[in-house]
């Protein structure tokens, strides 16, 4: 049985935020995409600011007298001014628990501020936080406070947080949520030979799986996917044409599609530490998901481009672009990384069927170079970006959201 779970996105950018300051200072060589942001009215521009990646999980009540239950993923850097914007406007308040996919500082930097919630009770008592040893070690070198109260100074007004450990590879209940963590690579630490940094994306009640951070998914990762999947298969009964059936009801087994997939995508390149496009189309291809978002942004490309370039991709076959093909003769090599991104040569201005035929490009680039057991698979795709405070809602009646459809 689905619940009714809503995921309203606080943060859709990469760890620096968007916009950068760098673009808002200079106008001849500051990004299309971050000085878009600078008019406050153009409602277009506005989704080109990105915070962190963070989200809010709110579990449903499935009696009408039961509370709804809000799960926080991350609080990073941006937490603080994403909680005055959404908290508000989204009817939000108390925090039954924080979850932490990794202890980098766009994940946790913002849990000092969640002090606003406890200090004096001023919401609730305490928050509990769920997250990793690793991760606990790693806020604890940070803020030694925030894991041992022993340890404040000055005032003592420092958050009340309860921890709560688990292990990176097996599934727990959470607020009435099965959490599966799934712990991806997310870049590696320079060691010799250098060995992959994790980061845990988390898979909630094989309906949507949240991928905010990752290089590359391991076949364990894939293999733990599938056997979740699998737990929650349900016969299906399906009713033969015609009464001469002699056979009667033929009971089928069928593999529930994940509702929605919210994955990684810094840029069209990939990066040591994040996706690029080619190998999250990939992985959306492989979990057939009925619908997948893209999040992790950095700068230089707006979201419209991003969404031309999604619509693009999401037809079968993928459509090219208006921009006249083919496509390595008649686009110039970009001599300068920028040109990549918002396709054009100026970085105040943007092109975006050019920008879309390079997405492209590069997604089919990714496919070509892939071995046969990472195919996708030859399923469409249905992708679009995601921006930050929206929402997407899953359960018994499918999923949609309130930016497409
Ligand atoms: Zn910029
Ligand atoms: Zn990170």
């Amino acid at each position: 049985m689905q619940s009714q779970l809503d995921l309203l996105l606080l943060g859709t950018g990469t760890s620096s935020s968007i916009p950068s300051v760098a673009c808002l200072t200079d106008e001849t060589k500051g990004c299309w995409c971050c000085r878009s942001t600078l008019n406050k009215t153009d409602a277009e521009g506005q989704k080109n600011a990105r915070r962190n990646t963070s989200a809010v999980l709110r579990v449903k009540p499935s009696q009408p007298d039961a509370q709804e239950k809000v799960i926080l993923i991350d609080c990073g850097k941006t937490f603080f001014s994403a909680a005055v914007e959404h908290w508000p406007k989204a009817g939000l308040r108390e925090i039954d628990a924080v979850i932490l996919t990794h202890a980098h500082a766009d994940a946790i930097l913002g849990l000092d501020d969640l002090r606003g919630w406890t200090l004096r009770g001023a919401i609730q008592k305490s928050i509990p936080i769920y997250c990793t040893q690793e991760t606990f070690n790693e806020v604890s070198k940070a803020f030694g406070y925030l894991t041992n109260t022993g340890s404040a100074t000055g005032g003592g007004d420092i958050p009340a947080l309860t921890w709560h450990i688990f292990p990176p590879d097996e599934s727990f209940e959470l607020c009435g949520v099965r959490v599966t963590p799934l712990a991806v690579h997310h870049g590696k630490f320079f060691t010799t030979p250098p060995s992959p940094y994790p980061c845990l994306g988390f898979l909630f009640n094989a309906q949507i799986l949240y991928l905010s951070d990752v290089s590359y998914i391991p076949e364990t990762v894939w293999a733990q996917l599938d056997a979740e999947l699998a737990l929650a298969r349900r016969p299906v009964v399906r009713q033969q044409n015609g009464t001469n059936n002699t056979n009667g009801d033929v009971a089928k087994k069928e593999k529930p599609r994940l509702q929605a997939l919210v994955i990684d995508c810094l840029r069209i390149e990939p990066f040591t530490s994040h996706f690029g496009i080619g190998q999250a189309v990939q992985a959306a291809r492989r979990l057939h998901a009925q619908k997948s978002y893209l999040i992790g942004f950095g700068h230089r490309t707006s979201h419209a481009a991003w969404r031309h370039f999604c619509e693009l991709m999401s037809t079968s076959p993928p459509t090219r672009t208006s921009h006249p093909v083919t496509a390595s003769e008649s686009i110039p090599s970009a001599p300068y990384m920028w040109e990549l991104y918002n396709g054009h040569p100026d970085p105040t201005k943007e092109d975006r069927d050019v920008f879309a035929q390079r997405a492209l490009q590069a997604v089919e680039a990714w496919e070509a170079g892939a071995d046969a057991s990472e195919k996708g698979g030859e399923g469409d795709v249905r992708i679009r970006p995601a921006r930050d405070g929206m929402t997407i809602r899953t359960g018994p009646n499918g999923v949609d959201d309130d930016e497409y459809n």
